[in-house]
């Protein structure tokens, strides 16, 4: 074992330590001294969809204060008793990467090149706070966004958070906004230069930040890797947690294109570092953590040219057609589909999220003569539930403060409350939208006559009729 007793006991967290079994196939070593002692061994078996991960935990091992084995028992899966009270362990996890790379950006995994750590699937779930020492071979770097105390471990507050990347012939690059201090780390080939993503980080946050008129955190570490295994270049996928945001990427082969896939999926997922990282809020809310953030990030790239506005009227109406193709579709409110992210009623949320939002941000806006939008929701949300302070529940917040911004019920709150399909047509006409079948395919476009309020409502969301007048 790593730790001898005597300076063990005087730490009031757990002491941890990651090591390399092997690269090929990945295997690494945990051990550690827990704070206090038990009998009931418990490792995180399910996480985003992702099940049996507790069968990865290979050899456990626990043991007294001084080294004597206690026997250990399975219950069930991800579950160990213990014969009596021990607060040392060994054990090995397997770090095969997922067999569906969509997987990789959610558990942790190794390749012989580089790998994510994620210390909630690796280590005990009864250690929440921990001093964690990593050795990795020679010639590979840690990045995190975790302290290192002066001892040389990492301090981990909360592992549920803490995200380690470790490679070899790791990029790093530090950026800055008004309020952010951000380090983008990368490794592999990409179609655009590593300053171009160091740009685009910087103007998607600088957007972000005046659009919320919030900072939720200083510091941003933003890993943008390839997947573990060669995947579809259009592939992406990504998470949040923390200030830690990781996203793995195919390769597109043409420059503007790879850039453009990788801007639009940074919007995106760079504003989870606001909504829902930034807030005190708990709970199955999904809806609109990632429904309403996916109109808000298409919104983000409309104004920040990444998308036309035809473009982002096609993500809505894309959103529509897929939502609508779901059997299901009709049978629930968001609210009740968010309670089943995970499962078949994952796209919904994100689909039908998607359409809601439009609604509320038209509503808004149109009874406001342009001077409010969904904006100003999330500004109102982030002012009220700014994380620090008291964690409150996500659906009854979020509702609340979209109820302030409504007059009479609108339509779009009957669909986000209640169930019921959505009637594009009829919802988006009052806006100077009209909406058109083409085979299976919904077209959202600009009405011909524009009411003077349609008009200026549509002209300060990016329709430019000089434009789509020559096309
Ligand atoms: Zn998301």
């Amino acid at each position: 074992m790593l730790f001898s007793s005597a300076s063990a006991a005087d730490e009031k967290v757990a002491q941890t330590a990651i090591s390399i079994v092997s690269l090929s196939p990945p295997r690494i070593r945990v051990e550690g001294q827990l704070a206090g002692e038990t009998t009931n061994w418990k490792f995180l078996d399910e996480y985003a969809g992702i099940l049996s991960l507790s069968d990865r935990v290979e050899n456990l091992r626990v043991f007294t204060a001084d080294n004597s084995v206690i026997p250990v028992r399975r219950l069930k899966p991800g579950e160990f008793a213990s014969a009596s009270p021990a607060n040392r362990f060994s054990y090995e996890v397997n770090l095969n990467p997922p067999a569906a790379s969509v997987n990789a950006a959610h558990i942790s995994w190794l390749t012989a090149e580089y790998g994510a750590l994620m210390l909630d699937d690796l280590l005990p779930q009864v250690v929440r706070q921990t001093c964690l020492q990593v050795t990795m071979p020679q010639g590979w770097k840690l990045h995190t966004s975790e302290p290192q105390s002066a001892g040389g471990c990492f301090d981990i507050r909360n592992t549920e958070k803490a995200i380690i990347w470790a490679g070899r012939e790791t990029r790093a690059y530090q950026g800055r906004t008004r309020a952010i201090n951000f380090t983008f780390i990368t490794q592999g080939k990409w179609s655009f230069a590593d300053e171009e993503v160091v740009s685009s980080i910087s103007t998607i946050l600088k957007e972000h930040e005046n659009v919320t008129g919030a900072t939720p955190f200083k510091h941003a570490l933003v890993i943008v890797a390839p997947f573990p295994v060669p995947t579809d270049a259009h592939r992406w996928s990504a998470q949040t947690r923390g200030n830690t945001v990781l996203l793995l990427s195919g390769n597109m082969a043409a420059r503007t294109a790879a850039l453009s896939r990788l801007n639009l999926s940074l919007v995106h997922e760079l504003f989870h570092l606001w909504v829902p990282n930034g807030l005190a809020l708990s709970g199955n809310y999904d809806w609109f953590y990632e429904g309403f953030t996916t109109y808000q990030a298409t919104r983000a790239a409309t104004e920040l040219d990444f998308l036309t506005f035809q473009e982002y009227l096609d993500a809505i109406a894309r959103a529509y057609d897929r939502y609508r193709a779901q059997v299901q579709a009709a049978n629930h409110s968001l609210l009740a589909a968010s309670e089943q992210r995970w499962r078949d009623a994952g796209t919904l949320v994100y689909h039908r999220g998607m359409v809601v939002a439009f609604l509320y941000d038209l509503d808004i806006r149109l009874r406001t003569n342009g001077k409010r939008s969904l904006s100003d929701v999330y500004r109102e949300l982030l002012r009220r539930h700014a994380h620090g302070q008291l964690s409150q529940d996500g659906n009854s917040s979020v509702v609340q403060v979209l109820h302030s911004f409504m007059e009479n019920a609108p339509k779009a709150h009957r669909y986000l409350m209640s169930e019921g399909v959505i009637d594009l047509t009829t919802e988006l006409s009052p806006y100077g939208l009209e909406v058109e079948k083409r085979g299976a395919a919904t077209r959202i476009h600009v009405a011909s006559a524009l009411q003077g309020a349609q008009y200026k409502l549509l002209r300060k969301i990016g329709y430019n009729d000089q434009v789509n007048r020559r096309h």
